[in-house]
């Protein structure tokens, strides 16, 4: 349900650029002002006065039919550890969603959001906890990108599809969206510099491959067989775990991109020797790694970090099994980095 019913304007980032040649035709304007008018979702335009390069008679219709853009910034948190940063966004229905820039030697990621809410349920989700609102537009997720770029001098390298949401859950918005991203006159984002957390959507992950968009895939597995996943993940009920594991093998073998599985390990559930041995064997010999992810503790939620030592027990059983294996660097700890948290605070629930 939107907090607001009024009838929006469409936004200008919702526009490709055909979109903005068909309006620039329409409105009688000479065919280069569409590439013109294009670049200016690059630069993360926020009001059309800025378009310093077109005439104030084409800023005023542009104005009159369009909002310039679809979200704004509510927040910003910085880290006080690290450059990591957590803007909490406001949409013009008066839904919020949240993006996060991280900072690492190659440069800025930025994470962003795909969904008001996530229908996934994961049981150690702070998200999960927030019903599912909407959907968001194409236009909606390039904004984000294209204003956290603006804010931080277009020093953005990568781009993650990590925060609230299971992207997809919302696969028609998510693939105009990464075509978008990677247009070559828009934000011309390499599709090798994109990074798509899944908690395993099999059909759509199996569909994806044909959209031939190769991008790096994430399954968030966080189990080393079914009963354990389908505890921590209700989608793993229908979404069954051999299937999954041969769905990532089928994406790596055609996209040639190697298959990250992420794993939070939580104490005493899923994080003993047992469990390395029995992950590693589902995986030995597939073009995959495994992330580690400590997990963080979610205030009101039952889980528990792992202990150092079984943190670096478990790894060491999957390295000398012969699965690649790395662990998550944590970044931004001390403002609530896990997806979720931090709307959860700000929005008082
Ligand atoms: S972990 Fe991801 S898919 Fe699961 S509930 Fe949270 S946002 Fe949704």
């Amino acid at each position: 349900m939107n907090k607001e019913s009024k009838q929006l304007k469409q936004d200008f980032y919702s526009l490709s650029l055909p979109d903005i040649k068909a309006w620039c035709e329409k409105q009688g304007l000479e065919s280069y002002r569409a590439d013109q008018i294009f670049t200016w979702q690059k630069k993360g335009l926020t009001e059309f006065a800025e378009m310093s390069d077109i005439s104030k008679d084409i800023r005023q219709r542009l104005t009159q039919e369009f909002d310039a853009i679809p979200l704004q910034v509510s927040r910003e948190i910085s880290s006080a550890q690290d450059k990591t940063k957590k803007y909490v966004l406001a949409l013009r229905d008066g839904n919020v969603i949240e993006a996060v820039l991280m900072r690492y030697k190659y440069g800025y990621s930025v994470c962003i959001s795909t969904q008001v809410g996530c229908r996934m349920r994961c049981a150690f989700c702070a998200s999960s906890a927030l019903s599912f609102v909407r959907n968001l537009s194409a236009g909606e997720m390039l904004a984000q990108v294209a204003l956290i770029n603006r804010l931080n001098n277009s020093e953005v390298k990568r781009v993650t599809i990590m925060g609230i949401g299971e992207p997809f859950d919302n696969y028609a918005n998510l693939v105009e969206f990464l075509k978008r991203l990677n247009d070559p006159k828009g934000l011309n984002i390499s599709l090798r510099r994109v990074t798509l957390s899944t908690c395993g959507i099999i059909d759509k992950m199996l569909e994806f491959v044909n959209e031939c968009l190769y991008i790096t895939l994430s399954v968030s597995l966080h189990a080393p067989n079914q009963g354990i996943r389908e505890k921590l993940m209700p989608t793993a009920k229908k979404y069954r775990f051999p299937d999954l594991i041969n769905a990532g093998e089928h994406y790596a073998r055609k996209s040639g991109r190697r298959i990250t599985y992420e794993y939070a390990l939580f104490s005493g559930i899923n994080d003993q020797e047992k469990h390395a041995q029995e992950l590693a064997t589902a995986l030995r010999g597939r073009n995959c790694h495994v992330n580690i992810i400590p997990a963080n503790e979610v205030p009101g939620f039952p889980f528990r970090p792992s202990f150092e030592t079984t943190i670096q027990r478990f790894m060491q059983v999957l390295e000398q099994n012969g699965v690649n294996v790395t662990r998550r660097r944590e970044l931004g700890a001390d403002i609530a980095a896990a997806c979720g948290q931090l709307r959860r605070s700000y929005e008082g629930a």
